[in-house]
């Protein structure tokens, strides 16, 4: 077989990889359409770290992910069958040497590393050549802060173009969110009422059923802030909040994200969180149970320094200074350990200030609420006439929509192998999202904000936001 693309993941044994980018390319194999069978077509995996992993037990792995996606057929079983293994230290120049002197044709490579390690990794590769053209896939978190962030950018610059660079949020991949865009500017019911004239607050909700899951090592450093509202959730806003793009590519898309997070600050106007002054709040679980699930204290749980004081719940009011949004707070919203967790973007509107004196009951707001998993829209809407003509109550009108046969990094890998970055995030987007979250890490570290305890299995704390609003 030619091969005429070499996709090359560094930290090929790692939780990410098997988890989450082998099942996407096979849900690429297995849901994409025509034209990824252009992307796919002479592709070679090369797994590469420096666990031992023989050929055989990596092509297992590749099948592995493969059959739980259902990708098979021709195509995944060349895929598989051509799939290497790498044994090296990607930080050593030596074997990155190696490990490069087994890729064959143009070449992604795909940092499924620590952060801490991928810098030096940069590094490292400064001083071997790339072949022309090589992409470069990023995971977050992309650096630890705005500075930090700006530092990895110019590395990279050093060594690809911007347009080669690929800073994934897989959430940007994910068609429920994607769905934003639809619901926002192709429908007339929608597109004149998506602004501060109509809308009092939009809340952005991700919670999971979900502890620790072993991840002690990398989620105790970083916390619900960092690992959700820094970088998925201000991604999901800069598509709730951006004006319409004139195409979705990656100049005008990621130009008219860049420009709504660039609006984006902490909330300065009146308190906006029910019970406190604050602009955010944070809370670690205790023990509980959820579901039927016992749950351990976060603290307890293997690997976490309680010390550190990570919080597994955040919540965080932001403005975004434009036009179209000024005035209106933007809530976000990440925990684990919630009990009957919801994962969606709610925006409640202004009510219409005037009902007709002969009906009866009270008008509930209206809310339009996306939700992101499942993959359902829902117009919360008050009416009269069900049963009794002049009372007004409120009624539900929802349809479940369909999820894509692509997994969000199905979506990324599609960016990632047709060089389309249409869905990754532009340098300078990555340092502006630390430059939002800053004054709020800030205030945490000064101990502002009290670090609060809730139930696992609960909503969070007594007087919070899901505890208000539903
Ligand atoms: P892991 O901690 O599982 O590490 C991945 C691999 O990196 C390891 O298997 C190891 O391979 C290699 N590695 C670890 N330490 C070193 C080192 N000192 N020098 C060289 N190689 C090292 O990470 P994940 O797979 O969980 O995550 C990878 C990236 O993806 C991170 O940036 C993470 O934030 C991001 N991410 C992860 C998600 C997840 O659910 N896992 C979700 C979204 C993003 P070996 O020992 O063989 O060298």
């Amino acid at each position: 077989m030619t091969t005429s693309k070499t996709l090359l993941i560094l930290g090929a044994s790692g939780d990410l990889t098997e988890r989450l980018l082998l099942p996407g390319l096979g849900s690429l194999v297995g849901g994409g359409v025509e034209a990824d069978r252009d992307l796919i077509s002479g592709l070679r995996i090369i797994g590469s770290g420096r666990s031992e992993r023989s050929r055989d037990e990596w092509q297992k792995t590749v099948k592995t992910a493969f059959d739980g996606v259902e990708a098979k057929g021709a195509t995944a079983r060349a895929l598989i069958e051509s799939a290497e293994y790498v044994v090296g230290d990607p930080t050593s120049k030596d074997d990155l040497m190696s490990i490069l002197g087994s890729v064959e044709g143009s070449l992604v490579i795909y940092f499924a590393l620590p952060p801490a390690i991928v810098s030096k990794v940069i590094q490292t590769m400064a001083s071997v050549d790339l072949p022309d053209g090589t992409v470069f896939a990023l995971e977050k978190p992309f650096g630890s802060d705005s500075r930090s962030a700006a530092t990895l950018n110019r590395h990279l610059l050093k060594l690809v173009p911007e347009e080669q660079i690929h800073r994934v949020d897989h959430f940007l991949g994910m068609s429920t969110v994607l769905n934003i865009l639809g619901l926002r500017f192709v429908n007339r019911l929608v597109e004149p009422i998506w602004n501060n004239q109509n809308v009092e607050k939009v809340e952005i909700i991700y919670d999971e059923d979900l502890g620790l899951e072993g991840r002690a090592g990398y989620y105790d450093t970083s916390g619900a802030l960092i690992d959700m509202l820094q970088s998925h959730l201000l991604q999901v806003l800069s598509i709730v909040a951006m004006e319409a793009p004139t195409r979705v590519d990656p100049v005008d898309f990621r130009a008219a994200t860049a420009a709504v997070l660039r609006a984006t600050s902490v909330w300065s106007g009146a308190p906006m969180l029910p019970g406190t002054d604050a602009v955010s709040r944070r809370a670690r679980y205790g023990a509980g149970t959820v579901g039927t699930r016992k749950m351990p204290a976060y603290a307890s749980e293997e690997g976490v320094d309680p010390s550190r004081e990570t919080e597994t719940l955040a919540e965080m009011v932001v403005e975004v200074n434009t036009r179209r949004w000024s005035g209106v707070p933007f809530v976000l919203r990440s925990g684990k350990a919630i009990g009957e967790p919801v994962k969606q973007v709610v925006l409640t509107l202004k009510p219409v200030g005037f009902v007709p004196s002969g009906l009866t009951g009270s008008a509930s707001p209206e809310r339009i609420v996306v939700g992101l998993r499942p993959p359902t829209l829902t117009f919360e809407l008050t009416l009269n006439g069900d049963g009794d003509p002049f009372s007004l109550a409120r009624h539900d009108l929802a349809t479940t929509l369909e999820p894509s046969p692509l997994t969000a990094y199905g979506e990324v890998m599609r960016g990632v192998l047709g060089n389309d970055p249409t869905l990754s995030i532009r340098g300078d987007v990555a340092e502006t999202c630390w430059r939002i979250v800053a004054p709020v890490v800030n205030a945490w570290k000064r101990g502002d904000v009290p670090l609060e305890e809730y139930p696992a299995g609960s909503q969070g704390p007594h007087g919070w936001s899901r505890d208000v609003t539903e």
